[in-house]
């Protein structure tokens, strides 16, 4: 029978072995033509290539051993649900025993008289050699040993010998059609490897060495298309029209303030008023560390708006953020005379017809609000300038929609504030479409916190360390991960988790009867979580058990200690903002971590932050530790997924493969030459969601 070759546009169910039911089955995994199976790239490698006879093999490793099975396979049933197999193989010289558990079926599959391979650990005892569960496969089909193989990322019903012999298949048909997604000259010029040679060796590598110039080779390409969709959506966006001011100089603002800014708060001002003075649309991002201060930047801005006769709109995640950014940024805009106002979904119907009327009216220079400011009610009269804070809890759509609400001709600027210090190689990435100020600096007179990890055993002293905080007229956050004993994560101990509710009342009746003890947690009614937090920042309660809902951007500066029961629940750069919730006054501050976990991986994320007060180094040891994976899953960012790059290990190819998109986008911005039709086409399959921008 002649078989026809499959094509690289082939579903996978006509494969060998495969079929409709697998194919359902890989489809989960993304994987529907045969082509998706030459991108599902292995995720490690097992090297069996070393052969030794039996009596040569290492007790150490597993190596390949080839042998003949001497006599047929006998199966013992131990008990119910343990079956063994043993059969006798043979060398040359020597025989060996080879032990299966639960695999019956081996009874047929293992001929006497045949040569197969088998990978495996030998073990002598005395003058006898024994193997336990080899891998094997007969010798006159070898494919699965004496090489280095590829472990798959497999799914229930997905072997990863079937996977892999699947993909073995597609390369010998489909490797030639192939074709070379990155122009002749950039492969010349960054000395890549040619795709087809990348693939196969990618998923059958016959060294190392070759392993990795393979590896070189795809991430490049990765990172390549990726830089060049994120420049042109970049520079689509440069090219807007944006609401022009005429320049003020910031001082005049400055000198209103009741302290001097940072240099790095100067630095941004400056980036800020130069992109709005320019004439094109602002696109920028002000990164910084919690308590950087990068509200005052924001003010800067709303104080120039106003100043050209514009309007701002501040929008936070949650009310809390939004009441507490009214409070401070209202004095800080009143010196100049300007009008803050807020706007949050509690307000009651006759309040809110009054802010819109006020907008509509120009009788606001700067709206401070939730979400409630993108709703069908609220327009400007001249809406100038769009800021958003904190914002992985925004998507880009939200951004947008607010600032659809300014004029069409002239969009309005945007500013996004971040307290999520990420690492550059990353920033580069997620925030490609953003300019980008970076605040590496915190107000004078701020103490380092002194954090340190401790035990269940140490809890006593603890609580007489909160107690003295107290008496000093400090106060205290308690975080705990869980909000109320019932909610089980079905992960058993989950009941052993500090539930806030049941422990603010055993805090406040058995451990500290004299203090006010209050709580808060997300499942709270708003205005309750509000009354809370407002006593707390009143100084009305000393100790405040929380959930993560103080996470963000919540400003007590008489609050001097922050302890977070069950420390390794939460990631490093979770608990880098929970611990920035103190150290915002002048008084020394502490964080204090208690877990009681000893998995090294834990131990380890815990003494970082015990290690440094610097988030964007905690960001680098997070992406190391844990990749970039939440990063880039929490955002509907629409960006094509990396299969291969590493962006904590790959720097050096993150860095050439920018380097390449930007040699080729200097000379065609807009990817228009013939020769370069290819790249635009790939770029706007990579970026889909984005495809509207591009044309
Ligand atoms: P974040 O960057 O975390 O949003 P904020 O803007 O909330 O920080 O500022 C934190 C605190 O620091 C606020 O109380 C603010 O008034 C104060 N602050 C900001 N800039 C300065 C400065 N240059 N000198 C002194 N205090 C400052
Ligand atoms: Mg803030």
């Amino acid at each position: 029978m002649i078989s026809i070759p499959y094509l690289l546009s082939d579903t996978v169910d006509s494969l060998p072995g495969i079929g409709a039911g697998r194919a359902k089955k890989l489809e989960k995994l993304g994987i529907v033509t045969t082509r998706d199976l030459l991108l599902w790239y292995p995720r490690s490698y097992e090297d069996r290539r070393e052969c030794c006879s039996i009596r040569q093999a290492p007790q150490e490793r597993s190596v390949c051993v080839k042998a003949m099975v001497a006599a047929p396979p006998r199966v013992s049933r131990i008990r119910k649900g343990l079956e063994l197999v043993k059969v006798n193989v043979v060398d040359d010289a020597d025989a060996m025993e080879l032990t299966f558990f639960n695999q019956s079926y081996l009874r047929t599959a293992l001929v006497p008289g045949e040569v197969y391979l088998f990978f495996g650990t030998v073990e002598r005892k005395g003058s006898r050699f024994f193997m336990t569960n080899p891998v094997f496969e007969p010798e006159r089909n070898q494919r699965f040993t004496r090489c280095i193989m590829p472990i798959y990322p497999l799914t229930a019903g997905i072997s990863n010998n079937l996977l892999a012999g699947a993909v073995r298949r597609v390369l010998e048909d489909c490797a030639g059609q192939m074709e070379d997604p990155l122009p002749a000259s950039v492969l010349k010029r960054w000395q890549l490897a040619q795709t087809v040679y990348a693939v196969e060796t990618v998923h059958f590598p016959p060294s190392w060495e070759e392993l990795g110039v393979a590896r070189r080779r795809l991430i490049f390409e990765e990172l390549f298309f990726l830089f060049l969709g994120l420049s042109m959506l970049k520079s689509s966006g440069e090219h807007t029209d944006g609401v022009k001011c005429e320049p003020f100089d910031w001082h005049i603002y400055a000198d209103t303030l009741p302290f001097t800014l940072t240099k790095a708060q100067q630095r941004s001002v400056e980036e800020c008023f130069h992109d709005l003075c320019s004439g094109r649309a602002m696109n920028r991002l002000i990164q910084g560390d919690v308590g950087s201060g990068k509200t005052v930047v924001g003010a800067a801005c709303a104080w120039l708006m106003a100043k050209n006769g514009f309007q701002s709109a501040l929008m936070a995640p949650t009310e809390l953020l939004a009441e507490q950014h009214y409070r401070t940024l209202s004095p800080l805009l009143a010196k100049s005379g300007q009008r803050v106002g807020l706007l949050t979904g509690s307000l009651r119907a006759k309040e809110k017809r009054e802010i819109y009327a006020k907008l509509e009216a120009g009788e606001i220079d700067l709206i401070v609000g939730t979400h409630a400011l993108l709703s069908e009610g609220v327009s400007f009269r001249a809406l100038g300038l769009v800021i958003t804070d904190e914002q992985h809890r925004f998507g880009v759509g939200q951004r947008s929609a607010l600032a659809a609400k300014g004029d069409e001709q002239r969009r309005p600027h945007v500013l996004v504030m971040s307290a999520t210090p990420i690492p550059r190689t990353l920033a580069l990435i997620i925030y490609g479409d953003l300019d980008v100020s970076i605040m590496d600096e915190r107000p004078p007179g701020r103490q380092e916190i002194q954090t340190v990890l401790i035990g269940e055993d140490k809890r006593q002293r603890l609580y007489g360390f909160v107690r003295k905080q107290v008496q000093q007229g400090h106060q205290v956050y308690i975080v705990c991960p869980a909000v109320e004993e019932s909610e089980g994560d079905g992960v058993s101990g989950a009941m052993d988790l500090k539930a806030v509710t049941a422990y603010a009342g055993q805090l406040q009746s058995s451990v500290f009867p004299d203090l006010k003890v209050g709580f808060v947690h997300g499942k709270q009614k708003s205005r309750e979580k509000e009354a809370v937090m407002s006593a707390f920042a009143a100084g009305a309660l000393d100790v405040l058990v929380a959930t993560t809902v103080v996470e963000v951007g919540v400003d007590v500066p008489n609050a001097t200690l922050m302890v977070i029961e069950n420390a390794e629940r939460f990631g490093l750069s979770q608990l880098h903002q929970l611990r920035g919730r103190v150290g915002r006054g002048s008084e020394q501050s502490y964080c204090v971590l208690i877990s009681n976990h000893r998995s090294p991986e834990t131990r380890q994320r815990l003494k970082a932050l015990c290690a440094t007060n610097d988030g964007f180094v905690l960001a680098e040891e997070d992406l190391r530790l844990r990749g970039p994976g939440d990063l880039f899953g929490s955002r509907q960012h629409g960006l094509p997924p990396l299969r291969m790059a590493d962006l904590a290990a790959d720097t050096r190819v993150l860095y050439e493969a920018r380097d390449a998109a930007q040699e080729i986008l200097q000379a065609d911005p807009g990817l228009d030459l013939p020769e370069h039709q290819r790249l635009r086409q790939r770029v706007l399959s990579l970026f889909e969601q984005h495809r509207d921008t591009f044309n």
